[in-house]
């Protein structure tokens, strides 16, 4: 499946750090990461947890503008190798400059250069959704929303929330994401991963947001099951990250294939893929694998993400085209 052409809209950026870029960055700053590289070189950690402190210290090797331009190229490498043509990426100004907004609009010209010669070179298209994270609180979101604000344009799309959804609610960003709607923003928000049924109702109704990220746990409660299909809300699902960190047992017992036979429009996405020991065209092959899913299934799911990408009608338009291209 690493041929057919796909849509990825839920991807950290810093997340999607390789390995050995980082390894690379620490090395020659000196900086020592030790610890959280497994003896083959891939990310470790026990729990979701430990999860977010590798994860940190990985990003902690990030502190520059150039920095992020060399990350985005390498980030955006590996999605063209796995056939990604259009990839949707949380960024953080929290990690961008501290949330100052002079300093943020530098982080995001070196992505924004860097985005522009994988276009170029590889073919593959990038858009940002800014996001904010849970557990750094209001306040900070508040920033965030403002660098969102400042930015919003062709390349910046969107605006969400991610970080451990087992702290504070969505209203408490309520505020945030009012700045970025009416900056002409679109909206999601992490939602029904760690949080059950009643975490996704709170984002939906108190947020009002399009899309949600993971959204899977909505399966406990089938009548939001019905409610998300009858208002056409999109779920950014990504099988491989909930399986790896330990939400369902294995491909079989993930309920996209549910949820999808249910009505609620499904997507797949990779999360923060080296350190789920993944990859598009890897998702694409266990689903393929696991539920039997064939190219027209895939076809679905790729134009249901392009539908639901918060890019302009003309970058859609292009993307359509090579799709059809290669289902023709
Ligand atoms: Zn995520």
């Amino acid at each position: 499946m690493t041929q057919l052409p796909k849509i990825e809209l839920h991807l950290h950026l810093e997340g999607a750090a390789p390995p050995a870029f980082i390894r690379g960055l620490a090395k020659e700053k000196s900086i020592d990461i030790g610890g959280i590289f497994d003896a083959d070189g891939h990310y470790k950690y026990k729990d979701f947890w430990d999860f977010l402190k590798v994860y940190e210290a990985a990003t902690s090797t990030l502190q520059s503008p150039e920095d992020y331009h060399r990350l985005t190229l390498a980030v955006l490498e590996e999605s063209a190798a796995s056939g990604v043509v259009y990839s949707e990426t949380f960024l953080s100004p929290d990690f961008c400059g501290n949330r100052d907004v002079g300093a943020w609009k530098e982080y995001l010209h070196a992505m924004q250069e860097a985005a522009d010669q994988a276009e170029r070179q590889m073919g593959i298209t990038l858009r940002g959704i800014i996001t904010c994270i849970r557990h750094f609180g209001p306040e900070k979101a508040r920033e965030t929303a403002l660098c969102a604000a400042e930015t919003a344009g062709s390349f910046i799309t969107g605006f969400g929330i991610a970080g451990d959804e087992k702290i504070l609610a969505p209203k408490d960003f309520l505020w945030s994401f009012d700045c970025a709607r009416e900056a002409g923003l679109r909206l999601t928000a992490h939602a029904g991963e760690w949080g059950g049924p009643e975490s996704v109702r709170a984002a939906l109704h108190d947020l009002n947001v399009e899309r949600i990220g993971h959204g899977v746990r909505a399966i406990e409660d089938l009548a939001l099951v019905d409610e998300l299909a009858e208002r056409g809300t999109v779920l950014e699902v990504c099988p491989g990250s909930n399986i790896a960190l330990g939400l369902y047992k294995d491909w079989r017992a993930h309920p996209i294939a549910e949820l999808d036979r249910r009505g609620v429009k499904v997507t797949v996405s990779t999360d923060d893929p080296p350190f789920f020991h993944t990859t598009m065209a890897r998702e694409y092959d266990r689903l393929a694998d696991a539920l039997e899913w064939d190219k027209g299934q895939f076809l679905k799911i790729a134009q249901t993400s392009l539908d639901a990408a918060f890019c302009d009608a003309d970058t859609k338009d292009r993307i359509r085209k090579t799709l059809e291209a290669a289902h023709a």
